[in-house]
């Protein structure tokens, strides 16, 4: 299986939460962190939601408050991407091609601001895409649960054979890093 050829390290996230809204963007904020870069399919809405709920809507408003610059940077196309930026008043990147760095890239270099890269925070419920990708660039991981699995395109399932592997492999080779992100949760 292919997870033998992929190092461990690179799949692990610094924090693992149920949902997007289990995260402490307050304390991250406290830490240094100034740009959040979202990935969008079951992280922010299920693959069966086209625009923002209410609560996303106002999550995202709390989010600015709070002084972070919000980007929604995705691998599905641009115009699922437009359609729910759109009320939002935000950026959004689509096909971002995550693991790959191209597209994280070209996200932060269409900031207002120039953010390094111990500012900017990358999140998003698969390993193998946004946790990677984060990783690869070098920006905080975090991996979130997927809003609703079942409506995953066969890719996508695809992917999550491979982070099955890889979070067993996590299990097995860092065992400590497993328990403190309580990955046996996912
Ligand atoms: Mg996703």
């Amino acid at each position: 299986m292919i997870h033998y050829l992929l190092r461990t390290k690179d799949f692990i996230p610094k924090e693992y939460h149920h949902s997007f809204f289990d995260i402490d963007f307050v304390s991250l904020y406290q830490q240094g962190y100034r740009l959040l870069l979202t990935d969008l399919d079951n992280t922010l809405i299920s693959y069966a939601e086209e625009i923002a709920t209410k609560r996303i809507l106002e999550k995202i408003e709390e989010l600015k408050n709070i002084g972070f610059e919000v980007v929604i940077l995705s691998n599905n196309h641009q115009p699922r991407i437009d359609k729910f930026v759109k009320d939002l008043h935000i950026s959004g990147y689509a096909s971002a091609h995550k693991p790959l760095t191209s597209g994280i890239k070209k996200a932060v270099s269409g900031c207002s601001k120039q953010y390094k890269k111990s500012e900017i925070i990358i999140v998003g419920d698969q390993l193998m895409t946004d946790i990677w990708g984060a990783n690869r660039y070098g920006s905080y991981a975090i991996l979130v649960d997927p809003i609703k699995a079942k409506t995953e395109k066969w890719y996508t399932k695809l992917n999550r054979k491979i982070e099955e592997n890889m979070i067993n492999k996590i299990k097995r080779k860092e065992s400590e890093i497993y328990k403190e992100l309580s990955l046996d949760k996912r």
